[in-house]
């Protein structure tokens, strides 16, 4: 009887290492077989490693194994895998964004995962073997086999240079072994963000503004999740953007390079001077050189605090004069009632900084009936792939209302001196490679986003040099490394650190 649960125990680890590691699915053959070997000697090595542990076993059975669980749907449903990104995510998610994956099967899934657990510590206490001497040899034997079957087949597949093999069985990618080594990057991550809080006041640089006359509202609408081929303006087949491709003052600067593929680290180079190239900010955000020269500022945002490992984007928002989180729940429209309200009211020049909610999963919700323009639009988290036309659909539905939302901006500024730049955050995979979301793989439609720059009549009349050089820098490559120093050349506003090269205002000769 006992022999016949320690069989069942060592058969249900197997198992959890087979069905938590999906990704070794997508390998050819012999290496799909020889990474389930490795994956579920290193499970069964793990599940015998738990058992010897009185009481904890009760309790870490069922929550690997929910966790493994999880780990296989996410992985199923989105192509999406344990990387610190998804970790952080976890940790700092709010309410929306968890609604938008808090499905039934989820659900069910993670009770699955719970009742196999328990089952396992069931199972796993049927040998708890009297002999010390034999449980010894017993976990010196496993271990010794571990050892020699992952490092023989980690130096193996090195060797032949069989890359998505040799990748699926690293420690970063077999769960659980993953979840340490997100953790420390997670950790690190934050550590890092913590270090930088104190970055140097770029205000205290040398610069100087415009005559406070002429001093425009420059409007720096950050958009999320929003890949540029997906706009009708960029060539994308559908007419998604059918408002912005009739304005006349709308330059579009075609696809660009984004500093991250999640929102926490884009942000960090949207809003200082760090490159994609260096990755560190030398000194705080563009907003402070705005309040150094006296232009009002504001930050008016439909999502939320992005939570510990983003400490530093919220600080760099911080020093805006008016902060407003808008969740009364409405879309991005809502956020055109406090931009209206500033551009009427405040005199002079203005630096006004709207967040979006944008074209984030779960896109059918992000929309009603007004722009849901291409159907049918309803999808299951769980049959991404099989509802792939509906997806698409229902993200391009996002787009047609971003186009509305961006001429709305533009509406509230025309007859003023003002000036507007769009750029989304990161884009978005949409199925490509099974993938989708963002932020757990590096796809380059997650790092392909569109950038915008839009201005009145009355700012070309004011400002025509900049006006020029925006329309002689048509045509360049751009990246989220010109928003810094083009945000501040929008404003009239000289620096000693403002690069020309990435100041869009400077023209193509530059
Ligand atoms: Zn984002």
């Amino acid at each position: 009887m006992r022999l016949n649960k320690f069989f069942f125990f060592l058969l249900s680890c197997a198992f959890a290492g087979a069905m938590f590691n999906q990704q070794i699915y997508e390998l050819p053959v012999w290496g799909m077989l020889l990474d389930l070997v490795v994956v579920c000697v290193l499970s069964l090595a793990l599940g015998l490693l738990i058992s010897l542990v009185p009481y904890v076993r009760v309790a870490l059975f069922p929550l690997v194994s929910a966790g493994g669980f999880a780990a296989a749907y996410f992985y199923k449903t989105f192509g999406v895998s344990l990387s610190y990104d998804s970790l952080a995510w976890l940790v700092e998610a709010n309410r929306f964004e968890v609604n938008s994956f808090l499905t039934p099967s989820l659900m069910g899934i993670l009770g699955a995962g719970i009742v196999f657990g328990f089952v396992q510590a069931w199972l796993s206490g049927s040998f708890d073997l009297k002999n010390r001497r034999l449980k010894f040899g017993i976990f010196v034997g496993v271990l010794a086999c571990t050892v020699f079957v992952y490092k023989g087949a980690w130096i193996g597949l090195k060797h032949f240079k069989v890359q998505k093999t040799y990748e699926a069985i690293s420690l970063s990618r077999i769960y659980p072994f993953s979840v340490p080594k997100a953790a420390r990057m997670y950790l690190h991550e934050a550590n890092e963000m913590q270090k930088m809080l104190n970055l140097p006041d770029p205000a205290t640089v040398p610069c100087s503004a415009l005559p406070q006359e002429d001093r425009p509202i420059v409007t720096f609408i950050i958009g999320e999740s929003v890949q540029a081929y997906h706009l009708g303006i960029n060539g994308y087949p559908r007419e998604t953007t059918p408002r912005l491709a009739k304005e006349k003052n709308l330059l579009n600067f075609g696809v660009c390079r984004s500093f991250g593929n999640t929102t926490r680290v884009s942000l960090v180079g949207m809003l200082t001077d760090a490159t994609i190239k260096k990755r560190k900010p030398r000194h705080g955000s563009f907003i402070k050189i705005y309040n150094g020269l006296g232009y009002r500022t504001a930050f008016y945002s439909k999502q939320n605090k992005i939570g510990r490992s983003g400490q530093l984007t919220d600080m760099l928002i911080s020093c805006a004069q008016d902060v407003q989180y808008i969740h009364n729940g409405g879309g991005d429209f809502t956020l055109l009632d406090p931009l209206e309200h500033a551009a009427n009211t405040v005199k002079g020049g203005q630096l006004i900084l709207l967040h979006m909610s944008g074209s984030h999963f779960s896109y059918k919700k992000h929309y009603g009936d007004d722009f849901r323009k291409f159907v049918p639009d309803a999808y299951e988290n769980e049959n991404l792939a099989q509802y792939h036309d509906e997806v698409i659909n229902a993200y391009d539905n996002t787009i047609y209302k971003l186009d509305s939302f961006l001429v709305g901006v533009m509406d509230k500024l025309r007859d003023k001196d003002a000036v507007l730049i769009y750029a989304s955050d990161h884009g978005d995979s949409l199925g490509k490679r099974g993938v989708f979301l963002h932020g757990t793989s590096i796809q380059k439609e997650q790092y392909e986003v569109p950038l915008l720059i839009w201005y009145s009549d009355l700012y070309a009349q004011k400002h025509p040099e900049i006006v020029a050089g925006l329309r002689s820098s048509l045509g360049k490559s751009v990246s989220h490394d010109n928003l810094y120093h083009t945000i501040l050349g929008l404003g009239g506003i000289q620096s000693q650190l403002l690069d020309p090269k990435l100041d869009l205002t400077r023209g193509k000769a530059i």
